[in-house]
């Protein structure tokens, strides 16, 4: 993978570019490819989106995202943009197989590959440029990384910091996690100089659920969650049947595995979701737990330190036990100062 200023050049002439993202594209993953889409788009190129999946309905309000192409609905249509594209922009995933479906097109696709991401263990092998760096606190803040070094920062505007701000504020758990620098905090300066409206933004992704959402968290915490104190292990496990009952869309569970993290002395909080394809987990950790070895390890995943996923094709009842099994070998670890 070559260093991103050697990159530059490549868009000085029109071209015809994707930028796709993870599966289930969160606040970061949709915001930083649609803040590239509108600064691409500006530079004078073809470009366009396409999602692996579906994403949660709190995204829709983003500027750009009904052109969005879900590649899970439309194969056809995103594979002719793949196989037409000369340059190909991959964002805030590490590793190929986190696109779902999409890999192979991918893998095959003829182009130019560019990686802009900041989990851990990336898989430069398969990208001609990019830039990785775990430091960062979001793909966002990398985005608006590349359009100050790309010398063309004039082109940023209120849609493009929309966009870049939303991905910087879910990844940072609303500016509180040890990422947020002080670049972090100059950037968003330079957002609200350009006219952004966070509070709209805010007010966008936070506040715009159904009751049902809240019916469904108020039962997880109830009925779903065991406390382990011996490990300093909160964990939830979530049944299709609450998924159905509550009538729970892409998006609505997000978040939900942060609520067991304040609880006093908490160091390890888990969820395990019961999905169609698989059961899907997630990890966070204070007191540096690192689940992003733990998930690799255990899970089939990764991440970052404190926040990372992995999956499982057993029941729900067998990777639940497994889970339980596993973090008797932490003891030590989950009970040091
Ligand atoms: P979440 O728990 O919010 O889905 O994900 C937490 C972090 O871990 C995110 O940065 C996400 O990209 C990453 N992550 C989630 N699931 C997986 C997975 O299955 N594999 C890898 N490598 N990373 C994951
Ligand atoms: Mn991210």
């Amino acid at each position: 993978m070559q260093p991103i200023e050697d990159f530059f050049p490549l868009l000085e002439q029109k071209k015809k570019i994707v930028i796709t993202t993870h599966q289930k594209p969160d606040g970061d993953a949709m915001g930083s490819s649609l803040g590239l889409y509108h600064f691409l788009i500006k530079l004078g190129h073809d470009v366009t989106v396409i999602s692996p999946t579906n994403w949660a309905n709190f995204l829709n309000w983003m500027p750009g995202v009904k052109n969005v192409v879900d590649f899970e609905m439309y194969q056809h249509k995103a594979k002719d943009i793949i196989a037409e594209a000369q340059i190909l922009f991959c964002l805030d995933f590490n590793t190929l197989s986190r696109i779902k479906n999409m890999q192979q097109s991918i893998e095959q696709a003829n182009c130019i590959k560019v990686l802009i991401d900041h989990h851990q263990e990336p898989q430069t092998a398969a990208f001609n440029y990019g830039i990785s760096n775990t430091k960062k606190s979001s793909t966002c803040e990398m985005v608006y990384d590349f359009i100050i070094q790309s010398n063309h920062q004039d082109l940023l505007d209120v849609e493009i910091a929309a966009c870049l701000y939303t991905g910087t504020m879910t990844d940072t758990g609303s500016f509180r996690f040890p990422s947020t620098t002080a670049s972090v905090h100059r950037m968003v300066a330079h957002f609200l100089d350009l006219g952004l409206d966070h509070a709209q933004v805010h007010n966008n992704i936070f506040d715009n659920f159904l009751e049902n959402r809240l019916r469904f968290i108020g039962n997880a915490l109830l009925n779903r969650m065991e406390v382990f104190y011996e490990y300093n292990t909160a964990v939830m496990c979530i049944p299709k049947t609450d998924l159905k009952k509550f009538d729970i869309k892409t998006g609505d569970t997000e978040g939900l595995v942060n609520f067991m993290q304040s609880i006093t002395g908490i160091k390890l909080a888990a969820i395990v979701i019961d999905r169609e394809e698989e059961r899907k987990w997630s990890f966070r950790s204070k007191d540096g737990f690192d689940v992003n070895e733990f998930a690799r390890k255990h899970f089939q995943g990764g991440g970052h330190a404190a926040a990372a996923g992995g999956r499982s094709s057993d029941s729900l009842e067998t990777t639940y036990k497994h889970f339980l099994t596993v973090i008797k070998q932490y003891e030590t670890e989950l009970n040091k100062n």
